[in-house]
């Protein structure tokens, strides 16, 4: 189990440093702003909808190694999805990460971020993508 989390972290880390869809869409059809004042994470989040699916996504910002990860692993969960379905992994994303709900499976690779839990104040930094994504949606 401790092997596990080291490796969690390695994702984290990795991700952090190294983003996926780190990038602003051309022509998006909606944009979020993101901001987590308590540490200062700041996230564009761009979207491509085709109909109800996200075709494509794209964020730009600055922050933690958690907020960039997380951001990254959602937006590789979510591409190809849809809109309901990442409303749904929102939930379930959220109900684990602050209402203690048990880990999922279907979270798939967003399990790496479920140990933030275990730091109330960085929830926030896991979260801050997801809310960046209702903020696009909205
Ligand atoms: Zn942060």
């Amino acid at each position: 189990m401790h092997e596990l989390r080291e490796l969690y972290q390695e994702v984290i880390i990795e991700h952090g440093s190294n983003p996926r869809h780190f990038y602003k869409l051309e022509c998006p059809s909606c944009t979020g702003h993101g901001y987590n004042p308590l540490c200062g994470d700041q996230i564009t989040l761009d979207l491509k909808l085709e109909n109800d699916i996200i075709t494509h996504m794209g964020f730009q910002g600055q922050g933690c190694a958690i907020s960039i990860a997380s951001a990254s692993l959602m937006c590789e969960s979510l591409t190809g999805k849809s809109i309901i379905d990442a409303q749904n992994a929102f939930e379930l994303f959220h109900s684990v990460l602050t209402a203690d709900a048990p880990a999922d499976d279907r979270l798939g690779k967003l399990t790496v971020l479920t140990g933030v839990r275990e730091f109330p104040a960085r929830v926030k930094c896991a979260t801050l993508a997801w809310h960046t994504l209702q903020n696009a949606l909205e």
